[in-house]
């Protein structure tokens, strides 16, 4: 398949780098040996090079974000800016003071896609420092994708920090009266709002993880939704997220059958698990999480709702434990 891993990191974040790719060769990529493309505000230096490709069984791309993605447009005023970063620190709002977490959301919300060294594949796997693979993978994802005729994917959901979003759903209605061409039938509207698209009950799809169609997010619809929030401001005014911002787009632009859940995938990004809930499946896989832990039937969780909409039936209920 003509798809890469892609990783944003800083140098520093090279041996949980290190431990995620360990995970991923391990338990998926030695049998298929796909690409790594690596993403960096600044220059890769010679150690993180060093040590991510020697663990990479395919090939190893080391790319810098141009300056125009990762800065502020020049319509974001400062002194507004940075107030909102004062009082989120009072709030304790998480990441809320940071100006490079902004970047960064922004950067994954609107631009990896399009980033050069990515322009040449069709589908990506996103992967986060210090993440754990508790099962092996033993077909290709990718292909799966393509097959299906999937085009975003996930592993947790769950709901997000009302004070890191306030206005989010405000300008996605804006959009929404502005594009309604690109609002797709049989959506997954349900999945992000329980009043029929009057409010957002801040459920998203957690993008440390995501498996997904390059095409899609470069297409107009896509596009033409990013620049309508980046416009907007809230990725500086407020602390948008790309989880929120990718989900949206999901569940409003794809139909209901394009979103995909692994649950195969057990996956820890911390603070969440993701325990596949077949023992059966589990035994035959190498598995080694806890399926106690498993985030995904917990309260704080969204997937329930996943399944009530695309009329599935939870594992646990037919055979746990
Ligand atoms: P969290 O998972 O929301 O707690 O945030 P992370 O610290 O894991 O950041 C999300 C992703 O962005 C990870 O892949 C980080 O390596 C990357 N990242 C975060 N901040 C920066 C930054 O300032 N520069 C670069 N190059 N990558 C960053
Ligand atoms: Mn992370």
């Amino acid at each position: 398949m003509n798809a890469t891993f892609v990783t944003l990191a800083r140098n520093i974040d090279v041996w949980e780098v290190a431990k995620s790719i360990r995970r991923v060769e391990d338990r998926f990529n030695h049998n298929y040996n796909y690409d790594w493309v690596f993403l960096n505000n600044e220059d890769f230096n010679d150690e993180f090079k060093e040590v991510t490709s020697a663990l990479i069984s395919g090939k190893a791309k080391y790319g810098k974000i141009p300056e125009e993605h990762w800065s502020f447009p020049e319509f974001v005023d400062q002194e507004r800016a940075a107030k909102v970063r004062e009082d989120m620190k009072e709030k304790n709002v998480i990441y809320g003071d940071s100006v490079s977490y902004r970047h960064m959301c922004r950067y994954e919300s609107g631009f990896f896609f399009r980033h050069p060294l990515m322009l040449n594949y069709d589908w990506y796997w996103r992967v986060e420092p210090g993440i754990e693979l508790h099962c092996d993978i033993k077909y290709d994802t990718f292909r799966f994708m393509a097959e299906h005729k999937k085009k975003y994917s996930f592993v947790i959901s769950l709901y997000e920090y009302i004070e890191t979003i306030p206005t989010l759903w405000e300008v996605t209605k804006t959009f929404i009266k502005k594009f309604p061409e690109h609002i797709a039938n049989g959506n997954s509207l349900k999945f992000v709002s329980d009043d029929d698209g009057e409010n957002y009950n801040r459920c998203h799809f957690w993008s440390n993880f995501e498996i997904g169609d390059l095409n899609w997010l470069r297409s107009k619809p896509y596009i033409d939704y990013f620049e309508t929030l980046d416009n907007a401001g809230g990725f500086f005014y407020e602390r948008w997220g790309d989880a929120p911002v990718h989900s949206l787009a999901a569940a409003l632009m794809l139909k209901k059958e394009e979103i995909h859940f692994f649950d195969e995938i057990a996956y820890f990004h911390n603070p969440f698990t993701h325990c596949p809930s077949n023992k059966q499946y589990r035994l035959a896989n190498n598995c080694y999480c806890n399926p106690n832990e498993n985030f995904d039937w917990q309260d704080y969780s969204c997937t329930a709702r996943f399944y009530k909409l695309n009329n599935m039936v939870p594992v646990k209920d037919l055979n746990q434990h």
